[in-house]
């Protein structure tokens, strides 16, 4: 066979990343990184101008350093957010970046050969924004981003590889992902080859993360009992020491009954106690919060005649907490499995990996190929990825389907009795329809007299729940009709929505007396690609270690 040619995935999480690949065997693995981990802290310190570390030293460094070291960018993904380090501008775009080339070289040692396609995961709940930030990210790093796959899918890929038995029936799961700062709930139909998304919902700043935060907290305020007039709090130093402690004694809260810590500052002590009882109380709204969020899920599914699971999968390192487990069995009578909670994400993206390294190989539906080119392309691509043809058949046959992750309007205008104008938006693209979506139109009229321009504004739902609320959707494109003859008042204009498999959003919008158009793709926010280029280079630069 000729020299493989392997596809990764990569699970970059807002806490800690992980990349694996499917073996000579077809079994997926994760690559170890240079300390012999299998998942990397997702932290970066900003060494010198040209070198920086990742992971765990860099976590470590957090405490000497705070100002160079940066973590849970994830969170900032697809917002506007210029950071400098040494005198060079950067993105979340770009951190991630170097995030992302960590773990491909150290991937690249494991595996000793280049790490060049890769499928990265995203939260299902990730808008279009965070999307394309994350694909940038991934091309910023130097890789070739096949495809992005949301967290939940991969982790009933996953899932499905190791529970498929010839024969077995559809079946309906439910993904509980508790990540370090993330969360989502999803429901997934397996049926043949299909692997659909029936419904998600999620927080993407709730996470492990704010767990950890209450504690220190916690541990701030019982020092701050024991030595009053202390300035402890206003020590980045003190501050990054019980960051890190609090999420070790949350960690050990998972299997212990108590965790103790001693804690020292400018001459004051303090020593506390916390038991699990007692860290379940601080942190109940949090874990509350995820309980409001899958009861959502749960009816947005019913709606759809889902109302029956065949399991529900924990996904994600916070669901190790026991609490997690017994919530959803007390609230929801399930009984949930742990499912590889750290890996299955990134395992589940090197068998997305796979399918689609094989799709890229093969002739697509519109190239109206003969029978004997497909065979060509089947042979190929297994002598490409080192597979048997059967096997290559068998992915090239898989659908993942996966759904808009939120709503999409247009601004509107409304007047009061007296006259006075009220904004809204009127979603036309509801969450949850599956992708790719195709155009959905609908009528609005125009608002005033004699308009010669119509502008367009296009929102995307910000918030957790549709609302029509200015202030809970953000504002993402715009576009104007222009040339208008002064139409009337009232006069109709159609506005269609679609979104393609990979998440571009395109809007129409058509003027019906003039038929005059206009077509907006949005591609939101994103870097231009000049900006991506550059960025590569810059980071492209830096020499990058653990
Ligand atoms: P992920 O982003 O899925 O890698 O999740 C990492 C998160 O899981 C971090 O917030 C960790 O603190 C948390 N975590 C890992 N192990 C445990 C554990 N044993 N108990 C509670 N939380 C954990």
């Amino acid at each position: 066979m000729a020299a493989q040619n392997r596809t990764y995935g990569i699970d970059l999480g807002t806490t800690y990343s992980c990349i694996a690949y499917v073996d000579d065997t077809g079994r997926p693995v994760v690559a170890k990184n240079a300390i012999g981990q299998e998942t990397t802290p997702s932290v970066v310190y900003m060494e010198t101008a040209d070198h920086v570390v990742v992971g765990q030293d860099a976590k470590s460094s957090a405490k000497l350093y705070p100002d160079l070291v940066v973590s849970l960018i994830k969170r900032q993904m697809g917002q506007k957010c210029d950071l400098t380090f040494h005198g060079t501008g950067h993105t979340p775009e770009s951190i991630s970046a170097l995030i992302l080339k960590e773990v491909a070289r150290s991937a690249a040692e494991h595996t000793h050969e280049e790490v060049r396609d890769v499928v990265i995961t995203v939260p299902a709940y990730f808008g279009v924004a965070e999307r394309e930030a994350t694909r940038n990210a991934g091309e910023i790093a130097g890789l070739n981003v096949l495809n992005l796959i949301p967290e939940p899918v991969a982790a009933a890929l996953h899932y499905e590889t190791l529970s498929a038995a010839p024969g077995r029936g559809p079946s309906t799961i439910l993904v509980y992902d508790l990540g370090g700062g993330t969360f989502d709930t999803t429901v997934i139909r397996l049926e043949g080859d299909d692997v659909r998304v029936v419904c998600t919902d999620g927080d993407h700043r709730l996470g492990g993360a704010d767990w950890d935060e209450r504690v220190a907290g916690h541990l701030l305020d019982s020092f701050l009992a024991e030595n009053p007039g202390s300035s402890a709090a206003e020590s980045e130093d003190f501050l990054q020491e019980l960051a890190i402690a609090a999420e070790d004694m949350k960690k050990g809260l998972s299997s212990a009954m108590s965790r103790r810590y001693n804690m020292r500052f400018d001459g004051g002590t303090a020593r506390v106690e916390l038991t699990r009882e007692r860290f379940e109380a601080l942190t109940e709204d949090l874990l509350a919060r995820t309980f409001e969020i899958t009861r959502r899920t749960l009816d947005v599914a019913a709606a759809q005649g889902v109302d029956r699971f065949d399991d529900v999968l924990l996904v994600g390192g916070s669901v190790r907490m026991p609490a997690v487990a017994e919530g959803l069995r007390q609230r929801f009578g399930f009984d949930p499995k742990l499912h590889d909670p750290d890996l299955a994400v990134a395992k589940g993206a090197a068998r997305f990996a796979l399918i689609e390294a094989v799709k890229v190989r093969l002739p697509g539906e519109a190239d109206a190929a003969s029978d004997a080119e497909v065979e060509r392309a089947v042979e190929q691509a297994a002598d490409q990825l080192g597979l048997e043809p059967e096997k290559v058949r068998m992915l090239a046959g898989r659908r993942v389907t996966t759904v808009v992750p939120r709503a999409f309007g247009v601004k509107v205008v409304d007047f009061t009795g007296d006259g006075r104008e009220v904004f809204s938006v009127s979603h036309v693209l509801k969450a949850n329809t599956a992708l790719p979506a195709d155009p959905v139109a609908e009528r609005f009229v125009t608002a005033y007299e004699n308009q010669t321009e119509i502008g367009v504004e296009i929102w995307e739902q910000a918030g957790s729940v549709e609302s029509d609320d200015l202030a809970d959707n953000a504002r993402i494109g715009e576009g104007t009709i222009t040339g208008l003859p002064r139409i009337r008042k009232g006069s109709p204009i159609d506005i269609s929505f679609a979104m393609d498999e990979l998440g571009t959003l395109t809007v129409h919008a058509v003027e019906l007396q003039t038929q005059k158009e206009l077509r907006i793709e949005v591609r939101i926010q994103g870097l231009s690609e000049s900006q991506v280029e550059q960025a590569r280079q810059a980071v492209a630069r830096y020499a990058v270690s653990q």
